[in-house]
């Protein structure tokens, strides 16, 4: 099957039952279980349409294997607890945080390795990339999966690929912004019947011309809500990293990325990763309702700068050829500098008890 097959599935079903709404094209396309996205391949790297943190140097992984480690001293060295990552992708960063988790052997006996991953063909990369590493993973669809137990989670580009919905200001009112089809059978956009509740409506949006935009994210959420649940139960940190906003704010953030280049959101459905930034203010708000409690979120490059990104570099690049020393500088402007992953990424921590966890202010 091809994906544009997907597109006729699609078509075929906006014909029967109507338009879709843009959570459920995005579900559709990234885990349509014949087709989908993510279902069907490995998209990163040079060759596949985007690269992430962990895949542009080990030090990203490093890095946060010592705030687990950190957070997990902190806890005061649990017998047991589960070290959980969603959407692990090729498992490098796994690798990388194992690593130097594993100066402490206490840390890896005491850890659980839970990796919540949908994609079959992803799950045979990570397992393969985990091969030599101290902890053998299991496999979960869902985070609600994951057994009971202190907690130590990390999530790197994960809740961007989850479903959002979209709604449109109009002349009446808050409206779903849906996908049907135009006169030509082709996907477009429209504006359904669906409403947004006025209760859910943050200030900001309170005087918005027409034809702004307002995201949500209820799946996100949900997750969010879960893990501050947990975390309130039965201790524990978790460290959510992703591009998004630390305040709520409108505007269309939904993108297509085909072989590292913009496209339009449209027209590959199932061969293009699509995502959306992510609403910081509002995920830690699901995860207080949850009983956890967020950390005043840091950005990318200052998180890794706290944590000593460039003290890794230097004992990284001691001896090393003046091409790798070049090639470790690069990989620190990428991950941290402003015009590239530095601020556009944020990160939040979450604490189980209100305890603090470094690099963070309380
Ligand atoms: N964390 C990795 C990969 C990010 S891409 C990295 O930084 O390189 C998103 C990952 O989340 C992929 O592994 C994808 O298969 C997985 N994923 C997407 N939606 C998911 C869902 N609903 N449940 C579980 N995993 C999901």
């Amino acid at each position: 099957m091809t994906a544009s097959v997907l597109k006729e599935k699609l078509a075929a079903r906006i014909r029967a039952h109507g338009p879709i709404t843009i959570a459920d094209y995005m579900a559709t396309c990234l885990a349509d279980p014949e087709v989908g996205y993510y279902i069907t391949r490995d998209p990163f790297g040079t060759k596949g349409d985007f690269t992430t943190a962990p895949e542009v140097s080990q030090m990203f992984g490093e890095l946060i294997g010592a705030f687990c480690l950190q957070a997990y001293l902190d806890l005061g060295e649990p017998d047991s607890f589960q070290l959980v990552e969603l959407g692990p992708g090729r498992g490098t960063l796994m690798a990388d945080l194992l690593r130097t988790a594993s100066l402490r052997p206490e840390f890896v006996e005491a850890a659980g390795l839970c990796l919540v991953e949908t994609s079959p063909a992803l799950r045979k990369v990570q397992a393969k990339t985990l091969e030599k590493a101290p902890l053998v993973p299991v496999f979960y669809d869902r985070f609600a999966d994951v057994p009971g137990g202190p907690l130590i989670l990390v999530a790197n580009e994960f809740f961007d690929a989850l479903p959002i919905h979209q709604y449109v200001k109009t002349a009446d009112g808050w409206r779903e912004r849906m996908i049907g089809l135009s006169e030509t059978g082709e996907l477009c956009f429209g504006v359904g019947t669906g409403r947004l509740d006025d209760t859910e409506l943050p200030p900001e949006t309170q005087n918005a011309p027409e034809g702004t935009i307002l995201e949500t994210q209820p799946a996100a959420n949900a997750i969010a809500q879960e893990i501050g649940t947990r975390l309130a139960r039965h201790g524990g940190a978790a460290l959510i990293i992703d591009y998004g906003y630390l305040k709520t704010a409108t505007g269309d953030s939904l993108q297509a990325l085909y072989k590292h280049t913009h496209d339009d959101v449209l027209a590959h459905p199932g061969e293009a990763d699509l995502t959306a930034h992510v609403n910081f203010e509002v995920l830690a708000r699901a995860a207080r309702g949850g009983g956890a409690t967020p950390l005043p979120p840091l950005e990318q490059g200052e998180f890794l700068l706290r944590l000593g990104l460039l003290e890794r570099a230097g004992a990284l690049g001691s001896d090393k050829s003046h091409a790798v020393q070049e090639a470790i500088r690069d990989a620190v402007e990428r991950l941290a500098a402003p015009d590239q992953m530095g601020t556009l990424f944020k990160v939040l921590a979450l604490s189980g008890d209100g305890r603090a966890l470094a690099p963070f202010d309380m």
